[in-house]
Parts: structure tokens; sequence; C-alpha cells
């Protein structure tokens, strides 16, 4: 296992004046779901189809697999893109359709016609192969413009979006059904998405862009953990944002005083950026309403009164304004059967864990 399938340098992109991607340096590895997410805009669907050979990069270096891929059309490429729309042939048959990058090959009859049926079967629609393109679902269409993609066997699937225009329920499933798909073939595959939950879902790593440049790099529990900014963590997931004041700070960490919560301490691994400001943030599943228990170990209280509930079958989101301040917080709560939910205006008593807070210097 090669460490870098996929080396970009220095990547710019300019659409005339428009700067679409600016300074990307990124290696992607052999053998890895490797997810590219950000809000709408930010460049991903650009970068990707600059991998795959559809744009032409305004300077930099592209790498694959040691070559150099600046001129080398998309079709010379090792890779292979499975698009948002699937592209797949209507007046054809599924065989057809898996079948049609082959037909140039040298392959006999019967050669593509096994191949053809260990895709179909990888993507679990065999038997399928006769019925006609336009006669199938919209999940089956997916699989369709999976296994045609596959049969050709590159190092690289490129996937783009490919899952948006499902259902809930069938965007679940073929979650599922990609990850597993990536881990049977072992081929490198890269996925954009803007949907944070299926990047965090199906990768190994994930690139977070924003504004055609990459803010960080790392395995989904990194970035939800330790984001590298406030907008990092603003983006994946959900956080609150306190205003907080340096009291102390030395290379042990430092003492904050923070709206509602008062002082606390916080170790350097806790602190993120050297800039003058500083905002405490804190994921809602690490605090808890209290109804009567005592808090758990190592924990503060403060005192508030629910303003909000948000149901969702297995959790709830409460929004709590806290007493003595202006400041509402976000607290999510798991539903157990037979237990009570708190309503809007009910006193509530918030547990927070000091070592759950991120100080964001910016
Ligand atoms: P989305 O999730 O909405 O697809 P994205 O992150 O994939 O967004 P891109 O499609 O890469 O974004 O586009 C990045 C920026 O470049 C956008 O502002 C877009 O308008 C611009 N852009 C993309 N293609 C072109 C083009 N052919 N000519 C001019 N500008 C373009």
């Amino acid at each position: 296992m090669t460490d870098r399938l996929i080396s970009l340098r220095s990547v710019e992109k300019y659409y005339e004046s428009y700067h679409a991607l600016r300074g990307i340096s990124l290696d992607i590895r052999s053998g890895e779901f490797f997810s590219l997410l950000g809000p709408s805009g930010c460049g991903k669907t650009t970068l990707l189809r600059a991998i795959a050979g559809f744009e032409t990069l305004s300077s930099g270096e592209l790498l694959i697999d040691g070559t150099d891929m600046v001129g080398v059309p998309a079709n010379r490429r090792p890779t292979n893109m499975v698009f948002q729309s699937y592209a797949i042939f209507p007046h054809l048959s599924v065989a057809e359709n898996v079948g049609f990058g082959l037909r140039r090959t040298s392959q006999t009859q019967a050669e593509r016609m096994r191949a053809v049926c260990a895709a179909l079967e990888m993507v679990g629609l065999e038997g399928f192969g006769g019925r006609a393109a336009h006669a199938i679902s919209g999940g089956q269409r997916q699989r369709v413009a999976l296994a045609r993609a596959l049969i050709l066997e590159p190092k690289v699937l490129l996937l783009d979006e490919p899952l948006s225009a499902l259902d809930k329920k069938m965007r679940e499933q073929m979650q599922a059904e990609l990850r597993r798909l990536q881990r049977q073939v072992g081929i490198t595959f890269i996925l954009v998405t803007h949907d944070q939950e299926e990047a965090l879902i199906m990768s190994d790593r994930i690139a977070i862009m924003f504004d055609g440049e990459i803010a960080q790099v790392d395995p989904p529990a990194t970035l939800y953990h330790r984001p590298a900014s406030r907008r990092v963590a603003e983006f994946v997931g959900m956080m609150n944002f306190l205003p907080a004041e340096i009291k102390a700070q030395d290379d042990q960490g430092a003492t904050v005083d923070v709206a509602g919560l008062g002082q606390v301490k916080l170790s350097d691994d806790q602190i993120i950026g050297n800039g003058p400001g500083a905002e405490i943030g804190v994921r809602p599943e690490t605090m808890s309403l209290l109804s009567g228990e005592a808090p758990p170990d190592g924990s503060r209280v403060m005192s508030g009164k629910v303003d909000d509930r948000a149901y969702y079958g297995d959790m709830s989101f409460y929004q709590v304004a806290i007493e003595g301040t202006d400041q509402t917080l976000t607290v999510s709560m798991k539903n157990v059967m037979g237990g009570e939910l708190l309503n809007p205006g009910a006193p509530a008593s918030v547990a927070w864990d000091p070592r759950a807070l991120l100080l964001f210097r910016a």
C-alpha cells in the first residue's frame, strides 16, 4: 500500500477571474475511502473533476500513482467517475449499460458477459442484466452506474454526490453498501458530498473545504473532536459557542471566564488557535439535563429554563436559557422509553464537563 496514490501540490484553478481552487495540497492513500466535504460552491466538484481530467489545472501538480497527470485526458487516467445523474442509457439493457466501457477491449463476448455478471453481483443486481435500464428504480440505477464504473477496474473511483437523488432510507442503505463495496474491492474511493453525516459515516478520512481551500484533513472522529478551527467545528456537527475572557494562559493551558459557566481551567490540548479572540465551544451531547439525580463525576452544574424542545424520536434537543445570562445552549438528551420530556418553561439544571470544552482563539 503506497501512502500517496494521489498527490496534489499547490493546485490553483481559475474560471476566468474566479479563483475556484486556492493552493490545494493533498495526498490520498491507496485503498482509502476519502471524502471532500464542504458547503455549496467551495470547490469540491471542481477538485474531483480536476482529478478525473474533466478540468485542467491553472497551475500546480497532480500525480496519480507517481505519474504526472497534467495533460493526460480523462480516458487515459486510472480513474472512473460516477455522476450525480448516473448517466445511464435508458434504451440499453442493464447488462449493456454495465458492459458499455468494455466494448472496445479485446475481450471475447463470453469474457465480457462473465465480467458483467460479476459486476452486477458485486452491486447486488444479479439477475437484472436483461432488464431495460429505464425500468429500474433510482437505487438500482445507482447500482448500475457503480457496476459500470467498477467493471473497468479503475485505481480510483470518483463519486460526485452519488446518493443525493435517493430518499433518506435508500440513501442510508446505499451508504452502507458503498462502504462494504469499497472494502471488498479495495480501490480508492473519493466522494464529494455536502452532507456531513454521510461523510462521517463512510470515510476513512475527510478533507473539509471552504472557499476553494482545504481547512482540515483528518479521520471523522478527529474532525469532530479536534476541529482545526471554529468554522470546521460549526460545519461538522452542532456546537454551542460562548464568549470567553482569558484570565491566564501558559503552555500547560488556560483559565477562562465564561458567561454562565464561571471560571474554567482548560488544558493545552483543549485550546485551538492562538489569535487574540476567545470563544468556548461545547457540543450538545457533552452536557446533560438533570432531573433530580447527582451530576456525573467531574462535572459542574448551572441553572436555566427550557426555552424550546425538538423531538427526534431517539433524541431530544433542548434550548436552555442560562440563568443570569442572555445565553441559550442547545443540550441533547437520549429519549428513554417511559422517560419524561421537559416542556418549555420547565426549570432545568445543566451538567457540563470542563474536559469537554474547547477554547477557540481566532
Ligand atoms: P456544489 O456542492 O454546489 O456542487 P461545489 O463545492 O462542488 O458546490 P464547484 O462546483 O466546485 O463547487 O464550484 C466552485 C465554484 O466555481 C462555484 O462558485 C462555481 O460557481 C464556480 N464554477 C464551477 N464551474 C465553473 C465554470 N465552468 N465556469 C465558471 N465558474 C465555475
